[in-house]
């Protein structure tokens, strides 16, 4: 019982386990999933945004070019060089063009030969060879096609736009526009709601002396980093070799940190776009969760046990009432009850109990294996040993339902026979045999008493004798066996009758057993042969009660007969002799006796 409630917890335990872990498990994969989806999300909302802002900012000042140019007089101005004239013409127009974009920082006209004609953020610098310093603006004149991108000129690092201008067919050179990077992080935080940053490869792109106290992350430095992120990128950088999409942990809170390739006129990524996101901290979300259901796991756990010790505990006291019960029962039975589940006594009543003579079943348990080993053999196969025929009495007996079964047990020298039922109990895989022992041996006695001489019978004499020799056997006592047989009765059957017959053997009888002792035991062996049994005698001593009886019989006077004689035999037991040995030996020397004259004991 205690085992199996260990198992059963174990069991549940297990069960608990497996299934919060699941659970647990299944849930964390569900949120990283969804986690993942939402920073997949927020990557593609950041990279719709730049490249829209980018793709607007092309068309727009295109078309701003466009009506730049078509302004009377400054195709003329521009091809004639005439930097005055064009800085009159544009003025309005630059002017125009800042207030609708403050980030507007550039505005440039560039001379097919590679130098500056005019720039309307800077007017007094022109003339200068600008394209042996901006290769984006060699590259449209030498492509004279639209190109942008980013690019370090004077002004700092800036998105260009170079539009190319042609008079008639005629390439006169390019305008350029340039709108510095919060352009692109301001719409950023504006259209896709995220904070984001400008870190440009120092490798690739000019001189950043500008800046001072720079944040650099491996080969790239912030631009224009507000005052409050100078830490955060501080603290990253000390952690990060480099700019990677990661999770980073700040100030309690954790942020999802994304970079955006930004890339010059020849598609060359020459910085990234940072955007940070305060994202659910995947990695304490994921402690928390272990956390919780470790907790709510042992809850269970303690519960469980509580709940299983509890049913136990309730099973254990209806069964031990149960046991009571049924034990109140089995004692109530007069006769002897056992429980049995085929080898050990499992229990028994206080009927069998006290036949046995032992206080409890542990007690009996202690000396005997089975109440089998008190079986003893009887006259007819119905009596119960312990094998049968390779079976175990209790599988025989279930073998053979139809067969009446008795067991003979001595206990204290007193026999007692019998009938023996069996039924049986199966719960599970297991058997209990329950047996009940009617004592029969009232009803068997009425069978083992001679009716004409009231001496034992036959039958009696057999159970007696088997025992007796048994225990005198094992106490290395004498025994000895007198044999005797009335001579020529059948001539006193034939000269008087049966019913004088009859007479003279209850005479003989009594006078037998006035003439032995107490412990000797005498019966009748059938027809007028007698048969003493005389434990603790020996052959002389037996021989002299032989020869006591053999004068007391033939000196009496038998009514209407007169005299009647007797032959005896006298033997007594040899050293592991059988008894079936020894009545033989007793037999042969009657027969002597009868054969040498009668009225003789012969030993
Ligand atoms: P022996 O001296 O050789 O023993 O001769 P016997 O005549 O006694 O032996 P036998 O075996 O020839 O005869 C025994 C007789 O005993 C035969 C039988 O009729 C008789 N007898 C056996 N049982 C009874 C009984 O219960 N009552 C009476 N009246 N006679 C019996
Ligand atoms: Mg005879
Ligand atoms: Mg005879």
């Amino acid at each position: 019982m205690y085992n199996s409630k260990k198992k059963v917890i174990v069991f549940l335990i297990l069960l608990i386990v497996l299934v919060s872990s699941t659970t647990t498990g299944y849930n964390l994969y569900r949120d990283s999933k969804d986690e993942e989806r939402r920073i997949n999300e927020a990557y593609n909302q950041v990279y719709r945004t730049y490249n829209e802002t980018v793709d607007d900012l092309n068309a727009f000042y295109h078309s701003r070019a466009k009506t730049n140019i078509e302004i009377p007089g400054v195709i003329e101005a521009f091809r004639k060089q005439d930097h005055k004239k064009l800085y009159t013409l544009m003025r309005p127009q630059w002017i125009a063009m800042q207030r609708e974009n403050p980030w507007l920082v550039v505005m440039q006209f560039h001379n097919a030969d590679g130098t500056s004609l005019l720039r309307l953020h800077q007017p007094e610098v022109y003339g200068d060879p600008i394209a042996l310093h901006r290769p984006m603006v060699a590259y449209t004149h030498k492509t004279q096609q639209n190109v942008s991108g980013f690019e370090e000129g004077r002004q700092g690092l800036a998105y260009r736009l170079m539009i190319p201008i042609f008079d008639r067919g005629v390439y006169i050179g390019a305008i350029e526009f340039g709108v510095s990077e919060p352009y692109f992080t301001d719409k950023i935080h504006r259209f896709a709601g995220y904070e984001s940053f400008f870190f440009v490869n120092k490798l690739l792109l000019g001189n950043f002396a500008r800046i001072n106290d720079p944040i650099e992350i491996g080969h790239c430095i912030g631009m224009d980093i507000p005052v409050q992120y100078r830490p955060f990128f501080r603290e990253y950088s000390k952690l990060h070799s480099k700019l990677e999409n990661t999770f980073f942990s700040y100030s309690y809170k954790t942020y999802q940190v994304n970079v955006l390739p930004v890339k010059n006129y020849a598609s060359k990524q020459v910085g990234n776009i940072l955007f940070i996101r305060q994202s659910d901290d995947f990695k304490s979300h994921t402690r928390h969760t272990i956390v919780a259901s470790g907790i709510i796991m042992f809850g269970l756990i303690v519960l469980t046990v509580l709940i299983v010790d509890r049913i136990y505990r309730y099973i254990m006291t209806k069964m031990s009432f149960q046991e009571r019960y049924s034990q109140t029962i089995l004692d109530s039975v007069p006769s002897p009850v056992i429980v049995t589940d085929g080898e050990t006594l499992v229990a028994a009543n206080s009927s069998f109990l006290s036949y046995l003579d032992y206080d409890t079943i542990e007690h009996f348990k202690k000396e005997h294996a089975c109440v089998c080993e008190y079986f003893e053999a009887g006259d007819t196969n119905e009596f119960l040993m312990p094998m049968h025929d390779d079976q175990r009495w209790t599988e025989y007996m279930l073998n053979h339902p139809l067969k009446s079964h008795k067991a003979k047990m001595t206990i204290n020298g007193f026999t007692t026979i019998f009938e023996v039922r069996i039924s049986v109990l199966k719960v599970n895989d297991e058997i209990r045999y329950v047996v009940i022992f009617n004592d029969i041996s009232v009803m068997q006695m009425q069978t083992m008493i001679d009716p004409l001489t009231k001496i034992p019978n036959r039958f009696h004499f057999e159970m007696v004798y088997e025992h007796t020799i048994k225990i005198t056997q094992r106490t290395n006592d004498r025994l000895s066996v007198i044999f005797f047989d009335i001579d020529h009765f059948k001539n006193v059957n034939d000269t008087y009758g049966h019913l004088v017959g009859d007479t003279v053997l209850q005479h003989v009888s009594e006078l037998v057993s006035q003439l032995i002792r107490r412990s000797d035991f005498f019966a009748r062996w059938g027809g007028e042969e007698f048969v003493i049994l005389l434990p603790d005698t020996d052959l002389q001593e037996a021989a002299h009660v032989a020869e006591m009886i053999r004068e007391k019989i033939s000196t009496t006077n038998f009514k209407d007969v007169g005299t009647v004689t007797c032959s005896f035999g006298v033997v007594m037991i040899d050293d592991a002799e059988s008894s079936e040995h020894l009545l033989n030996r007793a037999d042969e020397l009657l027969y002597e006796a009868k054969y040498s004259g009668r009225n003789k004991v012969v030993y």
